[in-house]
């Protein structure tokens, strides 16, 4: 009796842990072409142009490394959570946009000089973003047709 409850005991942990491997490997095979895609168009960061909407100074939490602290202090900026990890916001936005334009465009943080790009294991990668003027004009430039 005791045997077999350990039994089936065992077959539950085996059938869980293959649900779980299979289920992520699901999940890992349905992002491939997501990434491979993300990484096709990263090589095309060059070609990337900000049309200054401002709307990812609006829409995204600014965080900062040590560097870009370092830089904003140097120019006399404050405007920095208590953590230094953060820009302050101002009714929705970013502290330092000012009339829609960046006020410390020379020293803007990393995050902010790279969007919409991310840097991942040494290449440029572009994921999926919405609001962003720059990649619909990026991706309305031929990439679907002509780097397929
Ligand atoms: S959302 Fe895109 S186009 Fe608009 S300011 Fe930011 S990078 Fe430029
Ligand atoms: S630092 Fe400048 S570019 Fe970055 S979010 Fe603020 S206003 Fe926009």
């Amino acid at each position: 009796m005791i045997q077999s409850v350990i039994n089936e005991g065992w077959r539950f942990v085996v059938f869980f842990y293959k649900f779980v491997i299979s289920l992520a490997l699901f999940i890992v095979l349905m992002k491939i072409p997501m990434w491979i895609r993300g990484f096709r168009l990263g090589q095309r960061k060059g070609k990337f142009q900000c049309l200054m909407c401002g709307n990812c100074c609006r829409l995204r939490i600014i965080e900062l490394d040590e560097e870009d602290v370092e830089k904003l202090k140097k120019q006399g900026r404050q405007g920095f959570t208590d953590s230094n990890r953060f820009i302050l916001r101002d009714r929705g936005r970013c502290v330092f946009l000012k009339n829609d334009k960046c006020t410390v465009h020379e020293c803007r943080p990393r995050v902010c000089r790279e969007f919409p790009f991310q840097k991942i294991f040494g290449l440029w990668f572009l994921p999926k973003i919405t609001f962003c003027p720059g990649v619909d004009r990026l991706l309305e430039d031929g990439f679907d047709s002509k780097t397929r």
